[in-house]
């Protein structure tokens, strides 16, 4: 196992560490994953895009705060986006339920994201090829989440409780409305 990576919201009321050990570092340009972080109250990442780490949830600890831990969807009603209720501040997309294990933590609340090495895949490019690298990302994803899963690992999750599967904080369904508000 590598060295821990901090991470941290904004405020500092949500304080963890997450192991990069195993995972992939992807950096995501749809307009979904934008438009979280402005309406956040974040700066806008513009053309940037946003940077993620993907890998299993029992690789993330939350240390302090996690009564904050929040969750609303966007258009992709699939996919969960934890943020903290006290700074908003996004901190990690997951799917609706604890199965396939699988977390995209926000790199920007690292407090070193240069240890999870140069980006491995880039998805919804605004040049061709749209996806660089993905393949390999799903690949890994699919490895950790069955790994995960045959090994009960899955059931250690900040965000679900693995007795009811339930997420551990109610879902807001953002409306176009709210949207509009970025
Ligand atoms: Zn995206
Ligand atoms: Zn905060």
């Amino acid at each position: 196992m590598a060295a821990p990576v901090a991470l941290a919201c904004d405020c500092g009321a949500i304080t963890g560490r997450i192991d990069p050990s195993d995972g992939a570092h992807l950096v995501c340009f749809c307009a979904s994953c934008r438009d979280v972080v402005r309406w956040s109250g974040q700066p806008d990442p513009g053309t940037a895009g946003v940077a993620y780490f993907n890998t299993t949830p029992d690789r993330l600890t939350i240390d302090t705060g996690a009564e904050h831990l929040a969750c609303l969807t966007w258009k992709n009603r699939k996919l969960l986006r934890w943020h903290a209720a006290c700074c908003g501040a996004p901190l990690v997309n997951t799917l609706p339920g604890p199965n396939p294990a699988t977390i995209s933590l926000h790199l920007a609340r690292c407090a070193a994201p240069e240890a999870f090495g140069p980006p491995r895949a880039e998805a919804f490019r605004p040049i061709r090829p749209r996806h660089r690298g993905m393949r390999g990302v799903m690949a890994g994803f699919a490895r950790r989440a069955l790994a995960a899963r045959l090994s009960g690992r899955w059931r250690q999750t900040a965000f679900f409780d693995p007795d009811t599967r339930a997420p551990v904080a109610p879902v807001r369904h953002l409306t176009a409305a709210d949207r509009a508000e970025s």
